[in-house]
């Protein structure tokens, strides 16, 4: 018996998340083609591919599964699910998605990677709404399992139920959202403990540095093990309720960007690129804290590929 052909993958944007998604999709055998107006990020897909291949010792044949492409319509035309990680920009998304619909067969699954933008926004153009999904992949998506799959619109969850078990079948743990909201969870999370962290910063609390040594070396060493709503019923809720009854009406509710950040990014501080941000960084200093995550985090995967 032959087994049904696995959907054909359109991934538009060779960028950080691109060539990512890319390989995971290669690599479980989907065939993969990758669209990016950018002719210098389509030359570097195979040698990052290969980068990915080599710390995960993959399947040597991954990178020949995927194409590079400097034409969308080419890139789209016979695929079944479509993949949009181009630049956080809601104009570009939106052209990007009114194009799927004019040369993506109708059948295809069309998914933006957004990290905050709602998928409705962008889809705004786009005639059949039932197409229309978030799947927001978490940086490096080869490593991070996590994929938040975006219901768009009511008509949408039939799609938005296949992308999850597409996503369950390549080994990632996809987690349905229910409504279009701006970050959806992740992010909404995330961007709460970064509103706190900048305003203790900005306030004289403490240096930036001890903000990330106490979440690290503090909360931040069980979070990968214990969510902090499973943490709060293994402490007891009283516990959480007496917390928050003292906390809550402290903690910072700035209604926009916060200044401080603000006037970072305003001097040119963004960060490890420019040798300073919220921390001054050395070049050596910067490669030593990616080399540190890349390998903390494949050897997450590994320890989860022995154990499946
Ligand atoms: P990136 O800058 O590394 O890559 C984006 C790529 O898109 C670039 O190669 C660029 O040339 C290409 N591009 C720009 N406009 C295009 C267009 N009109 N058509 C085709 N290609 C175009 O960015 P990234 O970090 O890979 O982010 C991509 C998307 O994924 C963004 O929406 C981002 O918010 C989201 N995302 C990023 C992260 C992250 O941690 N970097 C995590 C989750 C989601």
């Amino acid at each position: 018996m032959t087994s049904a052909p696995k959907p054909r993958i359109s991934i538009i944007g060779a960028g950080l998340m691109g060539h990512g998604i890319a390989y995971l999709f290669a690599a479980t055998g989907h065939e993969v083609r990758v669209h990016d107006t950018d002719t210098v990020a389509l030359e570097q897909l195979p040698r990052r591919l290969g980068v990915i291949r080599d710390l995960l010792a993959g399947p040597i044949t991954a990178a020949d599964r995927v194409s590079g492409h400097i034409s969308l319509p080419e890139t789209v035309e016979q695929a079944d699910v479509v993949i949009e990680a181009a630049a956080e920009k809601i104009e570009i998304k939106r052209l990007i998605f009114s194009a799927f619909e004019r040369h993506a067969p109708k059948h295809a699954i069309l998914a933006s990677n957004t990290s905050v933008i709602p998928i409705s926004r962008i889809a705004e153009d786009v005639a059949d709404k039932s197409r229309v999904i978030g799947a927001h992949f978490w940086n490096p998506p080869h490593l991070v399992r996590l994929v938040e799959v975006v219901v768009s619109a009511e008509s949408s969850r039939p799609a938005a139920l296949k992308m999850v078990d597409l996503l369950r079948a390549v080994g990632h743990h996809p987690v349905l959202v229910n409504r279009d909201i701006p970050g959806f969870i992740g992010n909404r999370l995330q961007h709460a403990l970064k509103r706190e962290a900048i305003a203790l910063v900005a306030a004289g609390v403490c240096d930036a540095e001890t903000v990330d040594d106490v979440v690290k070396l503090g909360f931040g060493a069980r979070l990968a093990v214990l969510g902090p709503l499973e943490q709060s019923d293994m402490v007891g809720l009283q516990l959480t309720k007496n917390i928050h009854d003292v906390l809550i009406s402290d903690l910072d509710v700035t209604p926009h960007t916060h200044p401080y950040l603000d006037a970072l990014v305003a001097k040119g501080d963004i960060g490890m690129k420019r040798g300073r941000g919220f921390r001054e960084w050395t070049p050596e200093q910067a490669q030593a804290v990616r080399d540190r995550l890349s390998q903390f985090l494949a050897d997450a995967a590994a320890r989860e590929a022995k154990k499946a």
